[in-house]
């Protein structure tokens, strides 16, 4: 059994087809006719974005939209002015166009593999992916198809490029294998998107599996395996029927309210990284969105996104989402969410430096931009500016002055938003939990967000292994920092929620609605789920859970006991 990267739910039993990459070498060569050669240079751009532009229309076709607006990044890749000029500068002093572009494409993908944030490593994946697509194209040779393969295949491949997996044929493709990529990758992204399960960063698939093999792809665990036994068969072929039984199970809860069986009703609403996944949300029966990550809009631009491009998008959530809620957290720059154009200092510890809500405080004029965008959309539907890494009263003040500028410069120009817009706090740090009462008097919501709080709560780097296990949600003394946060928040009669991922976990669901949680943002696929967990639980019977385990005193015995009483 070989394991990997859990990426993508489900068990997928096939036959592998391995994909074997074309050979891109090439013999470097001194150019005579540097015109000539600019110009095959050219022409391999243009098949290469007619190429891709298929691509795009074969993934919109499918409904993915996401998707395609990754496979639009890799022709902006390809027509960048830089590196379009480092290619053709390089040709005119009598350099072949197929070095030309390894060169430049090689410098880029370099400068993003190296960086420290994980997403903007991913995109390095994009800029080999155009690389290859260009050598192919100036060389004659065809890519890796995925589109005519037999039904039932295992597809096992060395990189699964977002340009490949435009390609797949979903009926006929069981699973995925990779010898690279992480949960965050856009191969992950993908293949969650497409329901395919897949285990990544498996080393040697490749080599170690071959085309025609039988093998099981268990990718809610990360397990291979190749040649299975009867029984091994068996049992994979039993957890794949509960598995399929119980996603249709879920289906029940479409259309449904949030209640528990005691008929207390709260909100499951989603997560979402960039506007058009506010359609996913929808899809997957959202009941609003409960954290945007305005971050991934400042990620995607060389610039800081101006004041009518945020605009755009932040209108464009409303308009999907209609009345629902919806909270847009203002920029979480800094620490693991790095923005090269920002320029930010390093740090020896960049955790609990200049990020967030501090850099924005210190940056009004930049930060304005943003409430401006935000007002202006609350004017297409229910939304709310969300405050993150706040630690002081004060830095809530200081945004709500911000926002009164806005609301007075809006208003000379005539423009429109919600007047009572509700302004609230993120709740991520121990200081915030210890000032929730405070807090709580001044903003208009809380969400919670169990990421960060329980990694500065237990002093646990949640990206370090030697001390993950530090880092859950079960350790008494985030139980503790949870139950005063979301208590402070109902006695002052505010609504509280929860963005972390501990929203989404089945054992604490319990735990959170006696302590009083009436907001669940979690990943679109994982909404049905939790309003399933919701609807087993009465609020008796939850404290009465909640007296047994807040008198444990170890996060191993809280586990134990929440797993016990799991429905
Ligand atoms: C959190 O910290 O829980 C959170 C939702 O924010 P992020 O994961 O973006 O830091
Ligand atoms: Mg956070």
């Amino acid at each position: 059994m070989y394991s990997g990267v859990n990426a993508s739910d489900g068990i997928g039993i096939g036959v592998a087809s391995v994909a074997i990459e074309p050979d891109l070498t090439y013999t470097p060569r001194k150019i005579e006719d540097t015109e000539a050669e600019a110009a095959r240079y050219a022409a391999a751009r243009d098949s290469f974005m007619e190429m891709t532009n298929k691509q795009i229309a074969n993934m919109q076709a499918k409904g993915l939209e996401k998707e395609a607006g990754i496979l639009n990044a890799h022709n902006e890749f390809a027509e960048d002015d830089g590196i379009i000029d480092s290619v053709t500068m390089a040709i005119a002093e009598g350099m072949c166009a197929e070095q030309a572009v390894d060169n430049a494409y090689t410098m880029y993908y370099d400068m993003f593999s190296q960086m420290e944030d994980e997403l903007f490593r991913e995109r390095a994946a994009d800029i080999a992916d155009v690389r290859t697509g260009l050598l192919a194209a100036l060389l004659g040779k065809d890519l890796v198809d995925l589109s005519t393969l037999p039904e039932n295949s295992v597809v096992v491949v060395g990189e699964l490029t977002p340009s490949m997996t435009a390609d797949i044929d979903k009926d006929h493709v069981v699973a995925i294998v990779t010898e690279t990529g992480g949960r965050t990758s856009h191969a992950a992204i993908i293949c969650r998107a497409m329901e395919i399960p897949a285990v990544l960063s498996v080393e040697g698939a490749t080599k170690n599996i071959k085309s025609g093999d039988l093998v099981v792809v268990d990718g809610s665990k990360g397990d291979v395996v190749v040649d299975p036994s009867d029984k091994e068969l068996e049992t994979y072929r039993e957890a794949a029927r509960k598995f399929a039984e119980d996603k249709a199970a879920l289906e029940a809860f479409r259309g449904q309210p949030s209640v528990t069986a005691d008929g207390k009703e709260v909100l499951i609403v989603a997560n979402i990284g960039n506007p058009s996944d506010a359609n996913g949300a929808k899809e997957h029966d959202a009941e609003g969105v409960g954290l945007f990550r305005s971050e991934f809009l400042f990620m995607d631009s060389q610039e800081l996104p101006k004041e009518e491009d945020q605009f755009a998008a932040y209108q464009k959530v409303a308009l999907i989402m209609k009345d629902q809620p919806v909270i847009i957290r203002t920029l979480d720059v800094g620490g693991d969410k790095e923005i090269p154009y920002m320029d930010l200092p390093k740090e020896e510890n960049p955790f609990l430096g200049y990020r967030a809500i501090r850099y924005c405080l210190d940056h009004p004029e930049e930060y304005k931009v943003q409430l401006r965008a935000l007002l202006r959309a609350s004017a297409h539907g229910d939304v709310k500016i969300m405050v993150p890494l706040v630690t002081c009263i004060d830095e809530i003040r200081q945004v709500k002055a911000l926002v009164e500028e806005c609301k007075k410069e809006l208003d000379a120009e005539g423009i429109k938003y919600n007047p009572d817009i509700e302004i609230g706090t993120m709740v991520e740090t121990p200081a915030a939990s210890l000032i929730a009462d405070v807090l709580a008097a001044e903003c208009d919501f809380f969400s919670i967000g169990t990421n960060d709080l329980i990694g500065y709560t237990m002093c646990a780097d949640r990206g370090q292994d030697k001390v993950a296990y530090l880092y859950n949600p079960y350790q008494p003394a985030v139980l503790r920092s949870l139950q005063r946060i979301i208590g402070e928040g109902v006695k002052a009669g505010i609504m509280v929620g929860m963005c972390g991922e501990a929203a989404a976990d089945p054992l604490m669901v319990p735990v959170l609605l006696s302590f009083g949680l009436t907001e669940f943002s979690v990943s679109a696929p994982s909404i049905l789920r939790t309003r399933r967990t919701v609807s087993r639980w009465t609020i008796e019977e939850a404290d009465a859970l909640v007296e047994k385990i807040m008198k444990l005193k170890t996060s191993a015995e809280v586990r134990a006991a929440l797993q016990a009483a799991a429905r």
